[in-house]
């Protein structure tokens, strides 16, 4: 294989050395050699200094993506192999779980496989291929993810806008082995859930909610309990299983709220009188607001606001915005469980615009858990950008 050259310039060294895995098309001098969309490249400095090695895309602003920073570790099968090896290693505990069989195997990046997720639903394993390196090197993936894992079939959701900014086409389909039945029963701390991995969002569920998820249990016994954002019900489930009041699911997409109905009643909990709002949140928070509707707990677990940096001052807003409704329409001493799921929006920034928020309704708010992604969605030193999801369960007088 000719591997070609990338020169950076002068002084753009620095986060490659501190092994963040991505470099910008600014970042670069020059090439040598002429490469092909996906080519393995060795990234030098201006200086002739080997710093590491990775894959060009491109299309991309982010024209190289690194998988080694060892001169001596070339890019081929086994090196697929060793790291999808260590990613299902790193998930022991999980997979040895009996109450739990779904989790993330592969959390791109932050586990050394640039543009890569796949996660492991029972049996099934649902893969998304968003860089050009993880699309042009699937097969060797695959090989690897049926050797370690022996699933009964992989199904392929590259459906996402980060697959666009790569120049690739969406994908979605069966990838190898049998295809997936239309709903997937999977099991998370013992409860019950269908998962659409075809049509649900994502790749059906949204795994790195697993640990919040039973953290709101203490918090609503008996409660009356607004979980908004609901998507298949993950929230509601667990507050039924803790014994809540009624619950009110709101979402924009009917089809959620069908599977949530469904999760419902896999666990037992049909005797319920929930209600589940086809409607956009914040139109439905303002409308509360002004009949003066009230709430002993409230879920605010939003879709990610802002896509870039460029979008962190409108997501801002949007955040602030919900949480003031949420704030002003909780009962002293209650509850608001709150997330963010954008990167560039940091936990220190979130606590401002809950702050912000705060003094606006006039309530005073306590901190009482600081919430995250589960460890299945690890957080790489080098790459801050793995830390996506923050939360707050915050006590509202
Ligand atoms: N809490 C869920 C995941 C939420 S994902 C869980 O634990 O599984 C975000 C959800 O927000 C999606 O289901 C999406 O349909 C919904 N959504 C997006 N925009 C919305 C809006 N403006 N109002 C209400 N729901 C919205």
């Amino acid at each position: 294989m000719i591997t070609c050259q990338v020169i950076l310039k002068k002084n753009r060294e620095k986060s490659i050395i501190n092994r963040h895995p991505w470099i910008y098309s600014g970042a670069i001098q020059r090439m040598e050699g002429t490469p092909q969309n996906g080519d393995v490249v060795d990234v030098w400095d201006k200086n002739a200094r080997f710093l590491a090695r990775g894959v060009i895309s491109l299309r991309s602003q982010i024209r190289v993506r690194i998988l080694t920073w060892r001169h001596d570790e070339a890019i081929n099968s086994d090196f697929w192999q060793r790291r999808v090896k260590r990613a299902i290693d790193g998930r022991a505990a999980l997979a040895a779980d009996p109450r739990t069989s779904a989790y993330r195997l592969i959390h791109a990046e932050a586990d050394g496989l640039p543009g890569l997720i796949v996660d492991k639903y029972g049996p099934w394993l649902v893969a998304q291929f968003l860089s050009v390196a993880a699309e042009r090197h699937k097969n060797a993936i695959i090989d690897a993810l049926t050797e370690h894992t022996a699933p009964q079939g992989i199904y392929e959701r590259s459906d996402t806008y980060t697959r666009e900014l790569e120049g690739l086409v969406p994908v979605t389909g069966p990838l190898w082995g049998e295809i997936p039945p239309d709903r997937i029963e999977i099991e998370e701390n013992s409860l019950r859930f269908l998962v659409d991995v075809k049509a649900g969002q994502k790749t059906g569920f949204f795994l790195d909610q697993r640990d919040s998820r039973r953290r709101i249990m203490p918090y609503v016994g008996g409660k009356e309990v607004l979980n908004t954002f609901s998507y298949s019900g993950g929230f509601s489930v667990y507050a039924a299983a803790a014994n809540a009041g009624r619950i009110m699911n709101v979402d924009t997409s009917e089809a959620a709220h069908t599977l949530a109905e469904q999760n419902m009643w896999l666990n037992g909990f049909d005797e319920r009188d929930d209600i589940y709002a086809v409607a956009d949140a914040f139109e439905l928070l303002r409308a509360y607001r002004d009949q003066r509707w009230t709430f002993d707990v409230i879920i605010l677990d939003p879709p990610k606001f802002a896509r870039s940096a460029k979008q962190v001052q409108s997501a801002s807003r949007g955040y602030k915005d919900i949480n003031l409704l949420a704030m002003k329409l909780l009962r002293p001493g209650g509850i608001l469980a709150t997330f963010s799921c954008s990167g560039a929006i940091d936990a220190g920034l979130f606590q401002k615009i809950l702050f912000g928020a705060a003094v606006d309704a006039k309530r005073d708010v306590q901190i009482l858990e600081h919430l995250h992604q589960g460890s299945d969605h690890p957080i790489s030193l080098t790459f801050p950008e793995s830390a996506y999801l923050k939360g707050f369960i915050c006590r509202v007088w």
